[in-house]
């Protein structure tokens, strides 16, 4: 019977098998029941039209991570210069800060010394008016004696008396002396007057030197403080603009990251959106192959053909030590996930063999190295008891549709094609009920790994 069956017929026959005997089986086969082949180019032609579209959301969510890549990188570098900014306007900060409070001290040391001159010139005011009082009385008092002297004591050197009332050395004692011996004693009370305001005089007279010797240092004081406060308030105008700039530096480049964020979130939106339509691509090929078995495959409560050698138990389906990277259910990302992923122990599971879970016919094999909604390549093998095994991401599928595989033959090897971070062999069981419909089930309920 193995010989007469033609490609045609080879996914339909298991369900009419059990009623139709051995003495008529070869004749009925050998009819063409319906265009599977047809059936099968149309669906690739679908999956390479899809793949194309696929393949260009590929490259365009290559292009948008690399985009969020630079945009962050970027981000990063804008964040550590406005750190480094913000450090610099906060020495600039404590800069302004003490040279402000070094111009209030300066000011309120102009105020000190401003106060200090008027007190000096108002000094300098009084004494010159106690000058000009004295001068005045003396004057009037040595007028007076000149007239006495004049009067009584012409006698030949008055000239040298009127000289020594002018001169200020009247106090000396040996002028004092000569004076005394000469004149009355009303005479001597007046001179011994125009000693006091003489003495008086030359009193003011040094103060007034003093108080004018102490406004020249307070003038040069302030001439002083007024250059250093000048060059701090520059200092700390200067101090000022090269902050503001500083701030509007640091405002700008938080705008800049700010629209790159904002880009960036649109991005990884889009991202996030093309990610869920290729799921839901994955998810209407997963419906499409349900079809593809509800059309070919057996069904529950069908005989195998006894060439499948179908034991009626699976095997795992890799030999080397293996293990479950992501189980039937949920990928992390929430969508569901409808097999099991095994891996190699130890990370090299490119270009390993995988197998044939049971015996049967192999129903699908695409091996062109597209994207195939994520598969990459992958075939389906029939079990004919309404059991289909289905194993993808393959680098080399090695059976072709229609050929009889055992168990445990080898059917591929492990590699990285379709959806993938990294090699391994996707693997899922699907049933198609009595009643025509396929459901995927958890592969954990017909396999055991036995290389663990
Ligand atoms: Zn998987």
């Amino acid at each position: 019977m193995k010989l007469k069956i033609n490609r045609r017929l080879i996914f339909r026959f298991f369900a009419v098998l059990v009623a139709v005997c051995c003495a008529f089986s070869s004749m009925l086969f050998s009819a063409p029941v319906v265009s599977a082949d047809q059936e099968l180019e149309d669906l690739q032609n679908q999956y390479d039209d899809l793949q194309k579209k696929i393949e260009k959301n590929q490259k365009e969510l290559q292009a948008v991570q690399g985009d969020i890549s630079d945009a962050k990188t970027k981000i990063n570098a804008l964040n550590s210069e406005i750190s480094s900014i913000n450090s610099q306007i906060g020495i600039l900060d404590s800069r302004i800060g003490l040279l402000n409070s070094k111009i209030n001290t300066i000011e309120a040391g102009i105020q000190q010394t401003n106060s200090d001159i008027a007190e000096i010139e108002s000094n300098i005011e009084i004494v010159d008016t106690q000058i000009n009082e004295t001068q005045f009385l003396m004057q009037d008092t040595r007028e007076q004696l000149m007239g006495r002297l004049r009067e009584n004591y012409m006698t030949g050197d008055a000239s040298t008396i009127e000289m020594l009332l002018s001169s200020k050395d009247l106090s000396s004692y040996f002028t004092r002396k000569e004076l005394m011996t000469r004149v009355s004693e009303s005479d001597a009370q007046l001179i011994k007057e125009l000693e006091v305001k003489i003495d008086a005089l030359n009193t003011l007279e040094e103060k007034l030197n003093e108080d004018k010797q102490a406004l020249n240092e307070k003038n040069a004081q302030l001439e002083e403080q007024k250059t250093d406060l000048e060059s701090s308030k520059a200092d700390e105008s200067a101090s000022r603009q090269e902050q503001q700039s500083k701030k509007s530096a640091v405002s700008s480049k938080q705008m800049e990251a700010q629209s790159l964020l904002n880009s960036l979130d649109k991005e990884s939106a889009e991202y996030k959106a093309t990610i869920k339509r290729q799921r839901q691509e994955q998810e209407q090929l997963s419906k499409q192959i349900d079809e593809y078995i509800k059309a070919h495959g057996s069904s529950t409560g069908d005989t195998p053909d006894a060439s499948y050698e179908n034991d009626g138990k699976m095997a795992w389906p890799v030999k080397f030590q293996s293990y479950v990277s992501c189980a039937y259910g949920r990928y992390s990302d929430g969508s569901p996930h409808w097999g099991m992923d095994i891996c190699a122990v130890g990370g090299n599971s490119r270009g390993r063999a995988f197998n044939a879970a049971q015996g049967g016919k192999v129903i699908l094999a695409v091996n062109d190295g597209n994207w195939n909604y994520g598969f990459g390549n992958y075939c389906v093998i029939d079990h004919g008891d309404g059991k289909q095994t289905l194993y993808a991401h393959s680098d080399n599928i090695q059976v072709y549709v229609g050929q009889v595989v055992k168990k445990g033959q080898q059917i591929g090897i492990i590699g990285a094609t379709g959806n993938v971070t990294g090699p391994h062999l996707h693997f899922e069981v699907r049933v198609k009920n009595s009643d025509g419909s396929v459901s995927r089930v958890n592969p954990a309920y017909y396999v055991t790994n036995t290389t663990a």
